[in-house]
């Protein structure tokens, strides 16, 4: 039976972080339940066509689903289990704040079947916490993991964001190894057009050279440490690589359930008459999807934009995703052998059992990499 993933978009935050580009909103009390109810109708929709495959994994994400009460989570689980079929000890992952979680709502969560917990912390810094707009601090950052660990969560990952002025990436490393979760992920800052951040003077991007050192430092430390550096953005305890993402990378069939939420398939999506491989994204803001889902009965899916992917599309996004992971590509693929053999030799890319992969240096200049090679 071919498995795929669930990604389950809760569009909600306290308030908006100041570098935030995501699908997020504040909410109003009863909005949250409103858009509880279109979910459980909008995976009622999918259960005719989903009848004869199994979940694989199951992914919580926002905004910030911590901030719903463990009544609601729970009603979001039974929902997909009664729509769908869902593996025996399937990866389920909670996006959570350390500022919206208190130790019964975890425990609640651990209880509920939820095995992995995501932390946004961001920082171990709170001048830098202060600078992106959290509303945590470092206190409550050390907090939420002892208390994620009196819960039961065996597995957890935390968020880390860097290349922010004035961060001192020791002491974020430093953090990393005094809380020991089992996965880390780094993200690069990003300041997008429009964010209360692209206005701040003080944030600008790192150059190419200071880019370099400070992801080739982040790696090393990473690995002495035992992580395992599986993805471009992504460090794993041996065992505890994220299923859900890996799924995403090998190109792996997800439903996205949600406002705002994209899903793929390559079997197609039947449910739209659609045969062809593709991607989809249903319909932002949250009201946009209640109203198309709630509204016609519970018949309307709110699917407001697809994308049909052709055979160059699908290999290109082959080639660009499994670069990102260590198990690399096919070096069939590969049009310019010239190329591969002078990366080869500047230490950029290795080859091994006839399958390419970007070294750690690589990995800093990946996308002039792979559009020259392929
Ligand atoms: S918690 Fe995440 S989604 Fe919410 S505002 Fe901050 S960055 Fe955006």
């Amino acid at each position: 039976m071919e498995s795929y993933s669930v990604y389950i978009h809760i569009p909600y935050c306290k308030k908006k972080c100041r570098y935030c580009n995501f699908l997020s909103t504040a909410p109003e009390v009863k909005d949250i339940d409103t858009y509880i109810d279109a979910m459980k109708s909008e995976l009622k929709l999918y259960r005719p066509f989903l009848s004869n495959r199994e979940i694989k994994s199951i992914f919580i994400g926002g905004g910030t689903p911590s901030l719903l009460e463990p009544e609601q989570l729970k009603q979001i689980i039974a929902a997909i289990s009664l729509s769908l079929t869902i593996k025996d000890n399937i990866e389920i992952t909670i996006e959570a704040n350390p500022e919206s979680i208190s130790a019964e709502k975890l425990k609640a969560m651990h209880n509920l079947g939820i095995n992995r917990l995501s932390i946004g912390l961001q920082s171990f810094d709170d001048n830098v916490l202060k600078s992106l707009g959290r509303l945590h601090n470092t206190d409550s950052s050390f907090a939420a993991i002892e208390k994620a660990r009196s819960a039961g969560f065996k597995n957890i990952n935390v968020d880390v964001i860097y290349g922010i002025p004035s961060q001192d990436i020791t002491k974020e490393l430093n953090g990393i190894k005094a809380v020991k979760p089992e996965h880390v992920s780094f993200y690069y800052l990003t300041i997008e057009q429009g964010t209360p951040l692209s206005f701040d003077k003080i944030f600008k991007p790192l150059n190419d050279d200071a880019f370099q050192e400070l992801y080739l430092k982040i790696h090393e430390e990473m690995v002495n440490t035992g992580y395992e550096h599986y993805e471009v953005s992504n460090f794993a305890k041996k065992g505890f690589q994220s299923v859900h993402n890996m799924n995403y990378w090998q190109r792996g069939d997800y439903l996205g359930i949600g406002s705002g939420a994209h899903g793929f398939f390559k079997t197609g999506l039947p449910w739209i008459g659609m045969t062809a491989q593709a991607r989809y994204e249903n319909a932002y803001p949250p009201s946009a999807y209640t109203e198309k889902v709630l509204n016609n009965d519970g018949k309307t899916f709110p699917i407001s934009r697809v994308e049909v992917l052709d055979t160059d599309a699908e290999t290109l996004e082959h080639i660009f995703l499994s670069l990102r992971t260590w198990q690399g590509i096919d070096t069939e693929l590969v049009k310019n052998k010239t190329l591969m053999k002078h990366l080869t030799d500047d230490g950029l890319i290795k080859i091994q059992d006839n399958k390419l992969s970007l070294t750690v240096k690589g990995m800093c200049v990946m996308d002039g990499i792979v559009t020259e090679l392929f």
